[in-house]
């Protein structure tokens, strides 16, 4: 019996010792600029945690190519060969951004313990890196990297971006103000994402939707290390779209409010054209015709409003989104 304690205590220091493994996920499209700059920064990184026992020596750099034109992959394969710490995956095309992360989520999930999304770019500081390993070990599931700042945005960038968040919270998206997609994720996390089975990803709405305990850590955002922004604003409105109608019917449910709102403004224009009448000072027919207009009008708007009601329902339906997700379980 004593026997049996002492091996179930050194199977906890056991557990202690076994460091986490870390896969960092780097979406790259045309970053051929860049990457030898963040892969020196990253080596250097990952080696220091590494060093200092901080992750597992099992721990990589995961580059995920979204189908990029110009030598990102043959850059990737290079880095490769002449490096363990760093491997990729290719996709077969252009995907955006929020695929390839998917993508590379999940294929660093079967490898890791935890993974940390970043732009291959370094416009996330990586000193974040340490903040949410230290968060991690706190017990959080999920770490949201957020950006204290945005000096070094342009006035345009810094408004329209900012001007993004506020229109989602408007819109009944729930996300984390100033988020983008620099987050570790423990692997439980990821196991929920993988059940999430939309088409239309947009994974700053997903993420808070799986629950567990969460952190929020702080960061500058710097300028990009080189290269040029892959996000002009025809893709940021494009994104901000993506984001509403793939995460709430608040612009379904508008019709239906201005239906009713057309309805009561048809009663006083109903009220105002029987009084111009007992005036007389209007031709006849004229009171029965702006009254019909209003009155119809506004019964539309609300038909519509009610189909809305139950397109949002099946749109609902159809994403087939997990009902809950189960964190511990003691049987
Ligand atoms: N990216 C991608 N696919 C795309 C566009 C961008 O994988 O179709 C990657 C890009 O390589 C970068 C990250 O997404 O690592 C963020 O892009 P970018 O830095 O251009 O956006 P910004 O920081 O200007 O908003
Ligand atoms: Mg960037």
């Amino acid at each position: 019996m004593k026997k049996n304690i002492i091996d179930i205590e050194t199977a906890k220091d056991l557990l202690k010792i076994k460091k986490t493994i870390l896969y960092l996920v780097i979406p790259c499209y045309n970053e051929e600029d860049v990457l030898p700059i963040t892969t020196k920064a990253l080596d250097e990184k990952m080696n220091d945690l590494i060093k200092n026992k901080k992750i597992s020596s099992k721990s990589k750099v995961l580059y995920v190519d979204d189908g990029s034109k110009d030598n990102t992959w043959n850059l990737i394969e290079k880095i490769h060969s002449e490096n363990e710490l760093f491997c990729g995956v290719k996709l077969s095309r252009n995907k955006g951004h929020q695929n390839a992360l998917l993508a590379g989520l999940m294929s660093a999930k079967g490898h890791s313990d935890i993974t940390i999304s970043m732009d291959a770019d370094l416009q996330d500081d990586i000193g974040v890196i340490d903040k949410m390993l230290e968060e991690y070990e706190n017990g959080s599931k999920i770490v949201y990297g957020v950006r204290s700042s945005r000096k070094k945005d342009t006035f345009f960038k810094k408004f329209t971006a900012e001007g993004f968040y506020k229109f989602m919270h408007l819109m009944g998206v729930e996300i984390v103000f100033n988020h983008a997609d620099c987050r570790l994720m423990s692997k439980e996390a990821l196991d929920a994402l993988e059940k999430f089975n939309e088409v239309n990803l947009f994974l700053r709405g997903i993420v808070p939707q799986i629950g567990y305990k969460t952190s929020i850590v702080y960061y500058e955002r710097n300028e990009r290390a080189a290269g040029k922004s892959k996000y002009p604003l025809k893709k940021m409105l494009k994104f901000a779209i993506e984001g509403i109608t793939s995460f709430s019917v608040v612009p379904l449910k508008m019709i239906t409010s201005i239906g009713f709102i057309m309805f009561l403004i048809s009663f006083l224009v109903i009220i105002y054209s029987i009084i111009v009448k007992i005036l007389g000072q209007t031709v006849s027919g004229w009171t029965f015709i702006v009254s019909s207009i209003w009155l119809v009008s506004s019964i539309q708007m609300l038909s519509l409003g009610i189909i809305g009601e139950y397109i949002g329902k099946i749109y609902q339906e159809t994403k087939r989104r997990p009902k809950y997700i189960i964190e511990k379980e003691l049987m």
